[in-house]
């Protein structure tokens, strides 16, 4: 062993910020540029470092924290059912995945449940639904099937996914493409509508481009979705994987425009902070087109995971998350844009997804969001000029205006 790590393996337990960020530099591959924070306890909203210093949690793991850290239901419902069984795999029943599946479908309106682990791997299996629907449903040739996706979209990082994308750096390198998509402009019906051929099966977007830059399509554009959806027999496929579960103010952020779309997209928050749970849910008519061995994971499912979400989805309903994000949400944009920080641009968003577009002189938002790290809260820029404030959807109102506080001391 070098010197390093005999010192660093000695005092693994008491070993301070620098320690671990000098071990993350040595030994981990180098995909991501953190803030420099290392998190070791998790409570509400709140984390506190291994120095000991406390943060207001205003990005949330990118939705999937919608409930907080170590949510006192969650965490017992996680901890109950770890005792008892944690993994069959799908090849026996486990006597979670029916009440889990049941739960989901009700709380969805939908007929039926296909469960994944994260976010890629459940559009992956959108994708892979739209296509044999395409083929063995809508009677599209062997090998013609076309999605059509969004401008600016973010909808994971496989090897298919990343070949729809449009930006350079999530492509470079990676290639050969997989074909098959089409991308139109974010947020224009005519682009859509011009797009479509006989051999599309699907339209693939996200309600509220989250990674994108918190970025709200115009009004009707949803609805405009569905309703070309009907008129060409497409499916419409919501990645509402960071915006579904409360995060905008409503159940699903399509929900905003009344619309029920064939396949909806769910992970992030469904695994309650705890867990990586997605899934895809829809109808008999377009899930129904999977038999035995057509598709599967060894960890979708598991009886672990499905105990989870289902407490999870339960605390949503029981805490009145939605309603509360809504409201909670709304009062910081106003607020925020009262205060005409000198900074700032625009600000965005629905319920507790909300985006603060930094003006051309501001320059990138990364740096303030290191100024507002050392003021105690934790924020994160996505596309360079943007901070996304995404608090836990239980976060306190008081808390919350300590947050908008330091924001406006930053901006101004
Ligand atoms: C995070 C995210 C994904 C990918 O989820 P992973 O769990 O990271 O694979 C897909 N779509 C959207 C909209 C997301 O925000």
């Amino acid at each position: 062993m070098t010197q390093l790590e005999e010192s660093a393996v000695a005092h693994m337990d008491g070993m301070n910020s620098a320690g671990h960020m000098q071990m993350v530099e040595q030994y981990s591959a180098n995909n991501y540029a953190p803030l420099p924070v290392v998190i070791s306890r998790g409570e509400g909203a709140w984390v506190w470092d291994v120095d000991g210093k406390k943060y207001l949690d205003c990005l949330s793991a990118y939705s999937a924290l919608n409930f907080g850290h170590s949510h006192p239901r969650i965490l017992n419902a996680f901890i109950e059912q770890a005792k008892k069984l944690t993994l069959t795999s799908r090849a026996f029943q486990n006597d979670q995945f029916g009440p889990f599946c049941h739960e989901l479908t009700a709380f969805c309106d939908m007929d039926m449940v296909l469960p994944m682990n994260t976010g890629a791997e459940g559009v992956e299996t959108a994708i892979k639904t739209a296509r044999k629907w395409g083929y063995t449903v809508k009677g599209v040739p062997d090998g013609k099937a076309q999605i059509i996706v969004c401008s600016g979209n973010f909808h994971g990082r496989t090897t298919t996914i990343i070949s729809f994308s449009d930006d350079p750096q999530t492509r470079a390198h990676f290639g050969p493409y997989t074909p098959g998509f089409v991308q139109v402009r974010y947020g224009s019906t005519d682009a859509l509508k011009a797009a479509i051929t006989e051999n599309t099966v699907a339209v693939l977007f996200e309600p509220i481009q989250g990674e994108g830059g918190v970025v709200v399509p115009p009004e009707g554009y949803i609805n405009d979705i569905r309703a070309l959806c009907d008129e060409h027999n497409i499916l419409m496929i919501a990645d509402e994987i960071q915006t579904g579960l409360a995060r905008t103010g409503k159940r699903f952020a399509v929900d905003h425009a009344e619309v029920k779309p064939d396949l909806v997209i769910l992970g992030k928050a469904l695994g309650g902070g705890v867990m990586p749970v997605s899934a895809v849910v829809g109808s008999k008519a377009v899930l129904g087109v999977f038999q035995p061995g057509d598709h599967g994971s060894t960890f979708g499912g598991n009886p672990l995971a499905c105990a989870v979400a289902r407490e999870a989805i339960r605390v949503l309903v029981d805490e009145n998350l939605a309603e509360r994000a809504g409201k909670l949400g709304a009062a910081f944009r106003e607020k925020l844009r009262a205060a005409n920080c000198s900074k700032v641009k625009e600000v965005r968003g629905k319920g507790l997804l909300i985006g603060v577009q930094m003006t051309a002189d501001a320059g990138p938002a990364k740096p303030y969001c290191k100024q507002l790290m050392h003021e105690g809260m934790l924020c994160k820029d996505t596309v360079s000029d943007v901070m996304r404030i995404a608090p836990p959807l239980m976060i306190s109102e008081a808390d919350l205006d300590w947050a908008l506080e330091r924001v406006i001391q930053v901006l101004a």
